[in-house]
């Protein structure tokens, strides 16, 4: 299991109600700008379904326990729903609304056949047994098996679920029909039809935009000074490859804390001493920095990949980075874009910047639904190819329109959606 994360662990938080209103304002904006016409913006601004499940499950100590899920579909005009599935005690309806809602825009937004959708479980994975988990995981997937499939809404790992976890519900569904169905989820394991590259994608893309974002910025990333927020999967392989891409590592922080070094960090010797140690903090001669701190020291490229609301109105006059680029979903909130923008600091936003992992997603449902399967440079080329045409179809909208990356992401994607509904017309 990946490390439990709390939303209101350290510092900063949002409550859902924040992170929901942040995803309806986004896109207020962006549908007044663009001139949608009121019946789709209203269409836009709600969920197409909203599937809530209370389930029992069987404990180890014999008691059984009700669990509640969820399973939103935000929008399914471009395809079936893509989104991932979150176990999280603070889960609630509002969050897991914006998480889809985002997906749509997402989706949109690199041109992916796709609707956007999220779920979860109000659960706090730490405290079951992985015979619990098991089956928790298990009825959950059985329950909104009515909504789920290749076709309709194809979840995906989030915070606090993994590769393991996606095979049980793979499984599960497969069980169901009387046979094998490997395109209902992606990010599984490489035995049962997973795909290469799945599992640094996020963070590879995270490099891919971070490099264009630099060039365009006329900031070389050889030597360029990086700070992290955020050492998991995203965070770990986002420091990683701009490592490998000549940049110094200068500060990386985790929930407990973490380490700064102005020489720089070698990000393959913390991975290791987090591995041995359970903590970045103590690694060779670095400083320890707070987990909110690590916002603040002064470097070239600001990489927030760790949770939402970590940059708003009481930090953002203190960035001193000049380009954030977000790892994670939905880290700086309107205030804070409004600060940022105002200081000259570049964002680039979520739902461009951590697309790597969707893509690599889509395409392991497609080589799941054609029963061939490419190999790691050919996904790595195909992914790659489409972050950098995104990058340049955003920035384009960025620079005619003069407004921000966020803005422009949301106008193309926006655009994208509301033309596909347009086309397709209202049923009945
Ligand atoms: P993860 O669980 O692997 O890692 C999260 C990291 O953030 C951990 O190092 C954790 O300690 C740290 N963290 C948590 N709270 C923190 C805090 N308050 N301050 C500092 N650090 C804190 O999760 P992940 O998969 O890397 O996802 C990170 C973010 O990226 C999330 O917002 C997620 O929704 C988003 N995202 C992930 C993917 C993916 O493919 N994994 C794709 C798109 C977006």
């Amino acid at each position: 299991m990946k490390d439990f994360e709390s939303t209101n662990h350290q510092n900063r938080s949002v409550t859902d109600d924040g992170v929901y209103s942040v995803a309806i304002n986004q896109f207020e904006l962006a549908a007044e700008r663009l001139g949608i016409d009121p019946g789709t913006r209203k269409v836009l601004s709600h969920s197409k379904r909203e599937l809530i499940v209370h389930f029992p499950v069987k404990m180890d100590s014999g008691d059984v326990e009700i669990f509640t899920g969820f399973r939103i579909q935000h929008n399914l005009a471009r395809g079936p729903g893509k989104g991932g599935i979150r176990y999280h005690p603070n889960l609630t309806l509002n969050h897991t609304r914006a998480l889809a809602m985002w997906m749509t825009w997402k989706c949109a937004v690199t041109g992916i056949p796709y609707g956007g959708a999220k779920g979860g479980v109000i659960c706090d994975p730490k405290q079951l047994s992985l015979t619990e988990l098991e089956r928790l995981t298990r009825r959950y997937a059985s329950e909104i098996s009515i909504v789920i499939g290749p076709g309709k809404d194809i979840p995906a790992p989030d915070v606090n679920t993994d590769a393991q976890i996606m095979s049980w519900i793979m499984d599960t569904f497969s069980m169901h029909l009387g046979y094998t169905v490997t395109g209902v989820v992606t990010g599984k394991p490489l035995e049962i039809c997973g795909t290469l590259g799945r599992v640094d994608a996020t963070g590879r893309g995270v490099m891919i935009v971070t490099r264009e974002a630099a060039a365009k910025a006329g900031i070389p990333l050889q030597g360029a000074k990086i700070a992290v927020q955020g050492f998991g999967n995203v965070g770990y392989f986002a420091a990683q490859l701009l490592e490998q891409q000549g940049c110094t590592i200068i500060g990386v922080a985790d929930s407990e804390g973490g380490v700064y070094k102005e020489k720089g960090i070698d990000t393959e010797g913390l991975k290791a001493h987090q591995n041995n140690y359970g903590k970045l903090t103590g690694y060779k001669d670095a400083d320890t920095i707070s987990p909110s701190d690590i916002l603040e020291v002064p470097c070239d490229i600001l990489i927030p990949a760790a949770i939402e609301g970590q940059i708003d109105s009481t930090n953002a006059s203190k960035v001193q980075a000049r380009l954030v680029v977000e790892g994670a979903n939905g880290p700086t909130d309107q205030a804070a874009d409004d600060i940022l923008a105002e200081r000259g600091i570049t964002v680039i936003p979520d739902i461009l910047a951590n697309a790597g992992g969707v893509i690599v997603s889509y395409f392991e449902w497609v080589q799941d639904n054609q029963a061939y399967f490419w190999d790691i440079d050919e996904i790595n080329a195909k992914m790659e190819a489409v972050m950098i045409k995104s990058f340049n179809n955003v920035s384009q909208v960025s620079e005619k329109r003069s407004v921000s990356m966020r803005d422009a992401a949301m106008l193309v994607a926006v655009e994208r959606v509301s033309e596909t509904m347009k086309r397709r017309g209202l049923y009945p």
